[in-house]
C-alpha cells in the first residue's frame, strides 16, 4: 500500500504536497519522493519517513507550481531506492509518475517490455505502467492523445493502480483503474483569488491543507489539469468498481472520506455490528479495550451500544511504525513487543472485551492476549471488525501467501486456542457490506473472489518475490 498526491497551481504548491504526504504517512513508511516542474523537472526520493528526509535546501529545489509525492510500502518490489517513486521517461516528452496499487500481470508486461529492449530497470510495477502509458502516446502533446494512453494502460495493465503524473510544462493527469480498487480523490482551493486542484491516496492528504473535495475519481476515468487550471475529465473504459473494503476497515485514516462514506462512520458501523453478535452470545464481560490505533472507534461503538465502560487499556508506542506495514516478519515481531504497553488498572481482574480490526497471521493478536493475561486479565474476548481473511491480496496488500494467513489454515475454535482467546468472534461478511453501506466491494482476501483475474504464474511469482525479498531483509 502506498499514498500519493499531486497538485496545481498558479503559485508554489510545495508546501501543500509537503504537509499532504505528511498525513498519508500512514500508507507507507520505507520510501519517500517528490517530483516537480519549475524550469525542469525535479525529483528526489530517499528511504525513510517523510518528515525525516527531506533537507529545507532540497525542498526550496522543488518548489514549483506543480508536484507529485509518494510515500512507499513495498508490495511487488524491495524497499531499496531504485524502486521508490516517482519515476520518470524522457520519451516522448518529461514525464513523471507515482503510483498506489499494483500490477497483476506486472511479470508478462516486465517479459515483453525486456524482450525489445532491455529498458525495464527497476522491480518497482509502476515502471511497467510508465512504459505502456510512454508508448502510446504522440510525439506532440495533446489531452487526447494523453486519454488515447492512459486508455490503453487501461486496456493493458490489469489489477489495481491510482496513478498521478506532471507532464512537464503541460500540466497534472490523474487516473483511476477500471476497477476503482485504491482511492483516489480530487480536491480544490482557492487562496487570494489563486486557485489550485489536487489528487490524493487519501481526502484528509488534501483537506489538511485547506482543499475542499470535488470528487472521487470514478472506475476507469481520467483527469487532467492544464498550467492554466482547466480541467478535463472523462470515463475512458466502462468500470465495474470495486473498492477495497480494506481501506475502511484497516488502512485508511479515520477521518478520510472514500468513495463518498467516512471512514470513521465506517468504523462505528463496524463496532455497531459487532454489538449486535456480542448481545446474542449471552456472554458477560467487564470493559471493552481497543488494540490502538484503529479498532478504537468501532470499540467506542460497541461499547456504548453494550453498556460497558471503554477503557483505553494498551497504549500505542506512538514511535514505533504500524504492525502490519512492517516488511519483514522478525521487524513485524519485535514491533509487537516494542509496540503496546498494558495498563495494569485497566486489566488486573477483568473479563475483557478486546476489539481489533482484523486478524491477519495471527502473530499480533497471539502476543496482545497474552500481554493483556500476563497483566492479570481474567478472560479475553477477541471480536474482530474484519471478517476472516483467507486469500491472499494481490491488488496492494502486503498478505501474499495463503500459507500466512491464520484464518485459510485454521477453524475459528482453532484461532481462538491458536491466539489463547476465551471466545473468537468475527464480523461477518453480510455485517460488513452493511458496516461499509455498499455493495461495489473487493472482498477477495475474505471469500477467494478476486475481481480482476489473477493468472496461476502470477500467484507463483509473487509468492516467490515476496520470499526472496523477505529474506533479503532478515
Ligand atoms: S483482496 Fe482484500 S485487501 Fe486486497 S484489495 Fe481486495 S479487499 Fe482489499
Amino acid at each position: 500500500m502506498c499514498g500519493i498526491i499531486g497538485i496545481i497551481s498558479k503559485k508554489d504548491v510545495l508546501s501543500d504536497i509537503f504537509v499532504g504526504m505528511l498525513s498519508l504517512q500512514h500508507r507507507g513508511q520505507d520510501s519517500a519522493g517528490i517530483l516537480s516542474f519549475n524550469e525542469k523537472m525535479n525529483l528526489i526520493k530517499k528511504e525513510g519517513l517523510v518528515g525525516n528526509i527531506f533537507s529545507e535546501k532540497e525542498l526550496s529545489e522543488l518548489k514549483a507550481n506543480v508536484a507529485i509525492g509518494h510515500a512507499r510500502y513495498p508490495t511487488i518490489g524491495s524497499d531499496f531506492l531504485v524502486d521508490a517513486q516517482p519515476f520518470m521517461v524522457s520519451k516522448p516528452y518529461e514525464i513523471g509518475m507515482a503510483h498506489n496499487g499494483n500490477i497483476t500481470n506486472y511479470f508478462d508486461l516486465k517479459k515483453e517490455q525486456n524482450s525489445e529492449t532491455d529498458c525495464v530497470v527497476s522491480s518497482c510495477d509502476l515502471e511497467v505502467v510508465l512504459n505502456v502509458f510512454a508508448e502510446n502516446l504522440d510525439e506532440n502533446f495533446s489531452v487526447k492523445s494523453l486519454f488515447f494512453a492512459v486508455k490503453k494502460v487501461f486496456e493493458k495493465v490489469k489489477g489495481s493502480y491510482s496513478i498521478v503524473a506532471v507532464i512537464k510544462g503541460k500540466g497534472l493527469l490523474a487516473f483511476r483503474d477500471p476497477n476503482a480498487l485504491r482511492p483516489l480523490i480530487m480536491a480544490e482551493k482557492t487562496v487570494n483569488g489563486i486557485k489550485s486542484v489536487g489528487f490524493a491516496s487519501e481526502s484528509l492528504s488534501l483537506t489538511s491543507t485547506g482543499h475542499k473535495i470535488i470528487k472521487d475519481l470514478n472506475a476507469g476515468e481520467a483527469v487532467f489539469v492544464d498550467s492554466d487550471l482547466n480541467v478535463v475529465s472523462e470515463v475512458l473504459v466502462k468500470g465495474n468498481p470495486t473498492h477495497c473494503m480494506f481501506e475502511w476497515v484497516y488502512f485508511s485514516g479515520a477521518e478520510s472520506i472514500l468513495d463518498g462514506l467516512e471512514v470513521y462512520t465506517a468504523r462505528i458501523n463496524l463496532g455497531k455490528e459487532l454489538a449486535k453478535e456480542w448481545k446474542k452470545t449471552g456472554l458477560k464481560a467487564d470493559v471493552v479495550i481497543p488494540v490502538p490505533d484503529t479498532s478504537r472507534t468501532a470499540a467506542s461503538k460497541l461499547a456504548e451500544e453494550i453498556n460497558l465502560p471503554y477503557r483505553e487499556g494498551l497504549i500505542k508506542n506512538r514511535y514505533i511504525g504500524r504492525t502490519f506495514i512492517m516488511a519483514s516478519q522478525a521487524r513485524r515481531e519485535n514491533g509487537v513487543r516494542l509496540k503496546l504497553n498494558p495498563v495494569e488498572s485497566e486489566i488486573k481482574g477483568k473479563d475483557i472485551l478486546l476489539v481489533d480490526d482484523s486478524i491477519v497471521r495471527g502473530t499480533t493478536s497471539k502476543k496482545i492476549v497474552k500481554l493483556l493475561k500476563d497483566n492479570g486479565a481474567k478472560k479475553v474476548f477477541f471480536l474482530s471488525t474484519c471478517p476472516p481473511i483467507i486469500s491472499p491480496c494481490f491488488y496492494g496488500v502486503d498478505m501474499p501467501s495463503k500459507k500466512e494467513l491464520i484464518a485459510s489454515q485454521m477453524s475459528v475454535d482453532e484461532i481462538r486456542k491458536h491466539i489463547g482467546a476465551d471466545f473468537l468472534f468475527y464480523n461477518s461478511i453480510d455485517a460488513l457490506k452493511k458496516a461499509l453501506e455498499r455493495e461495489d466491494l473487493c472482498m477477495a482476501c475474505l471469500t477467494g473472489n478476486y475481481p480482476v483475474a489473477i493468472p496461476k504464474k502470477t500467484e507463483t511469482e509473487f509468492e516467490k518475490t515476496r520470499k526472496e525479498e523477505q529474506e533479503k531483509q532478515r
